[in-house]
């Protein structure tokens, strides 16, 4: 019987591996996003092998962050060992204690609760847009009215009396969620704002780069990024005292001194190694080539859809946005279709998966408090990503 079905449904979504197979030159499995390396790469990683500077320390990580700097429009950036741990030190610097309370989304990869778990702050979280995938600006807005007060310039929540102290939106798949009408509420209720952009370097919205709207914005070089570095991380502010500080817990709190060892507090080890930011100079001389292969894939899907008549429906860039596509998504019409969907590209050795697990069903954020996150759910049942490595014409 399950045979029976599952032939079925390679019939029915046949034309769909048949567009991906013909969109991607890979022989065996495709793969959901697969790095790309040239020339250049080598030969900036040979560079810093050949400098012996390996480490925390060296010319291409100097080089790496005024590059970062320079695309973003961002005053200063900081390099570190991966987002992650970028996300850490941003919620250090905006004073996050244990106790304090962190407002997030609950559709966002793990690494964004797990950030706010490390300062042993209570994550709060609240929905996403439909159109956007990221957090709602009407939700967060929604929450804190009816849950907190104004004081001391701050905001507190009324039920547990925790100090809110930052607010931390996610660009789902590179995708720019209403960043600027998150930021006005941040700013009104004296929250501050940190923007997860992980997934969204090369991501603009209305005209300015994702990641710069708030006190600090985060990027993300993990292998499976739009750019890579292996694995690494950076923050971006216009605030030169955040940047100072960034760079001063993340070389373990060492005070500048040509010999002595001395370290006024606890710090960290989080810097980003200069072979991983050589490699990192050279991705990000490819990135906008990356990234007009990735709108044109992005297109051709959009197009796809249009057309099929699957119930299979593409989710494009939100509007007056442009978008790095990072990863491609569609949206399936239920719950069991994208089940369907997932098993027969399985069966196809056609990477696929279904968006993360909502953070408030992790173990590790069981009791969080949260708006009911009706859009989230909703999106989690049905929200399916594509094959979307950027594939380069000769
Ligand atoms: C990739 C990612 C991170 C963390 O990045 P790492 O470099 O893997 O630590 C954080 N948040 C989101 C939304 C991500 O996609």
């Amino acid at each position: 019987m399950s045979d029976l079905l599952s032939s079925d449904h390679r019939q029915k979504y046949k034309p769909l591996f048949d567009f991906i197979r013909n969109a991607f030159p890979n022989e065996g499995m495709i793969p959901l996003h697969e790095p790309r390396f040239s020339a250049l790469d080598k030969q900036y990683v040979n560079e810093a092998i050949d400098s012996t500077f390996v480490s925390s320390v060296g010319a291409f990580v100097d080089r790496f962050e005024r590059q970062i700097a320079e695309y973003t429009g961002a005053g200063y950036a900081v390099a570190a060992v991966n987002g992650t741990a970028a996300l850490h030190l941003a919620l250090l610097l905006c004073d996050v204690q244990p106790g304090d309370e962190v407002i997030t989304q609950a559709l966002t990869f793990v690494a964004t609760g797990a950030a706010i778990l490390y300062c042993q702050a209570k994550p709060v979280m609240v929905d996403v847009d439909k159109d956007t995938l990221g957090m709602s600006a009407d939700a967060l807005r929604n929450w804190l009215e009816n849950n907190a007060r104004k004081e001391g310039g701050g905001a507190i929540n009324q039920g547990t009396g925790a100090v809110i102290k930052a607010c931390v939106p996610v660009h789902v798949f590179g995708h720019p969620c209403r960043i600027d009408q998150i930021r006005d509420v941040c700013q009104e209720w004296g929250v501050k704002l940190v923007e997860d952009a992980s997934e969204s370097l090369g991501s603009f919205y209305k005209g300015r780069h994702t990641g710069t709207f708030g006190d600090m914005g985060v990027f993300s070089f993990n292998g499976n990024k739009v750019v890579t570095t292996g694995g690494g991380g950076v923050i971006v502010t216009n605030n030169e005292r955040f940047a100072k500080r960034a760079k001063f817990l993340s070389t373990t709190a060492k005070q500048p001194h040509p010999y002595e060892f001395f370290h006024p507090e606890l710090g960290y080890n989080y810097r980003l190694p200069n072979l991983n930011a050589a490699l990192g100079c050279a991705q990000l001389e490819q990135l906008e080539e990356f990234i007009e292969a990735k709108r044109e894939l992005a297109h051709t899907y959009r197009d796809f859809f249009n057309l099929a008549g699957m119930p299979l429906a593409f989710v494009e860039e939100p509007l007056e946005c442009r978008s790095n596509y990072w990863l491609n998504a569609i949206l399936t019409s239920s719950e069991q279709e994208k089940t369907a969907l997932l098993e027969a590209a399985l069966n196809e050795s056609v990477q696929m998966r279904p968006v993360w697990r909502l953070l408030h069903e992790l173990p590790m954020f069981e009791g969080c408090a949260h708006d009911g996150l009706t859009v989230s759910i909703e999106l989690s049942r049905r929200l399916v990503n594509l094959p979307s490595s950027v594939v380069q014409r000769p």
